[in-house]
């Protein structure tokens, strides 16, 4: 009989768990482990890469006081199609989002003001929408547990989502702009937010051509969109972002190497401005970029960092 071992926490099971996932919880956070196979020498699979660590995690300091992530999720049909076909990952694309994003927020319930760490939760496939907007701490005190949260977002992607065959970046980009205009105005009363919102920068370190030090000052904002897809929509995507110092994050998921999307979603990140000419660009194509996705999801939601190296300067996220 084979036997297996959770990818995450290394439990380990006689038989398969029904949905392909540890149940190993509240230990192991639900999705980030899954069950492979023991080899015939009985040792598991290689596989480190999603260790989990047991160390205390140090909280992101806010030195700002205000923030607000635009988190604008590709909801489209596909999403419900398995995340990594090639490999042994039970979920489809829908499970993989809510459980990392879930999870990436969820990691923030410990930081200083986490009341003033709006995010926006937007869906698009060929138009966008606004879920809402809440405070990391309120959605710690709305949805009580990280699970709960997650299938919140499923369910959402999953039910929600307008115009769900099509895929429509342009106007889901410019739905996030209107909501980024609107934070740099102070008012997101017509978003649901609360009135007294100011709107707050933080001084960043960048290097000059010449490599010369100085201070940019950027908004306490960040935008993050992903898409499975491609723009396949007949108007091209104009990327309101690209004038100015852009907040703007994306990221392409699955494993379609040949996939427009990533080309796509490549263009419109920013260029981070501490790691110029990096881009702030994320390919999720297998199941070892999973806790980058999670830590992409809590780097956006804390309005800290830009790009693949800002993240891997970041404590990673373990809870
Ligand atoms: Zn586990
Ligand atoms: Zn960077």
């Amino acid at each position: 009989m084979p036997r297996y071992i959770c990818t995450n926490c290394k439990t380990e099971y006689e038989a398969k768990t029904a949905d392909g996932f540890c149940s190993n919880q509240p230990t192991c956070e639900y999705g980030s482990g899954w069950l492979k196979e023991i080899a015939e020498s009985g040792e598991s699979a290689p596989d480190a890469a999603t260790a989990a660590g047991s160390e205390a995690e140090p909280p992101i300091s806010f030195d700002r006081e205000i923030g607000l992530c635009i988190l604008m999720m590709d909801g489209s049909l596909s999403m419900g199609e398995k995340a990594f076909p090639t490999t042994d990952y039970p979920g489809n694309k829908y499970q993989l989002i809510a459980t990392n994003a879930a999870g990436g927020i969820w990691s923030l319930k410990n930081v200083t003001h986490s009341e003033s760490a709006y995010i926006a939760l937007c869906i698009f496939a060929g138009k966008p929408d606004l879920v809402w907007v809440k405070s990391v701490q309120e959605i710690i005190q709305l949805f009580e547990t990280r699970d709960k949260f997650a299938d919140f977002i499923r369910t959402t992607l999953e039910t929600k989502t307008p115009e769900p065959g099509v895929t429509n970046i342009n106007t889901a980009v410019n739905f996030a702009w209107q909501i980024y205009e609107a934070y740099l105005k102070g008012d997101l009363t017509a978003y649901g937010a609360p009135d007294n919102f100011k709107p707050l920068s933080h001084k960043v370190v960048c290097h000059d051509s010449q490599g010369a030090e100085e201070y940019v000052s950027i908004p306490n904002a960040r935008v993050l969109i992903y898409t499975d897809g491609e723009h396949n929509v007949t108007a091209a995507v104009k990327n309101p972002f690209e004038n100015g110092r852009s907040v703007l994050l994306s990221a392409f998921v699955g494993e379609d190497e040949e996939s427009a999307g990533i080309k796509q979603m490549q263009r419109i990140a920013n260029v981070c401005p501490k790691h110029a000419p990096a881009k702030g660009f994320f390919l999720i194509n297998s199941p070892e970029r999973i806790q980058t996705l999670k830590g992409l999801f809590r780097m956006a939601s804390g309005a800290s960092g830009f790009c693949p190296s800002c993240l891997s300067s970041e404590p990673p996220p373990s809870e």
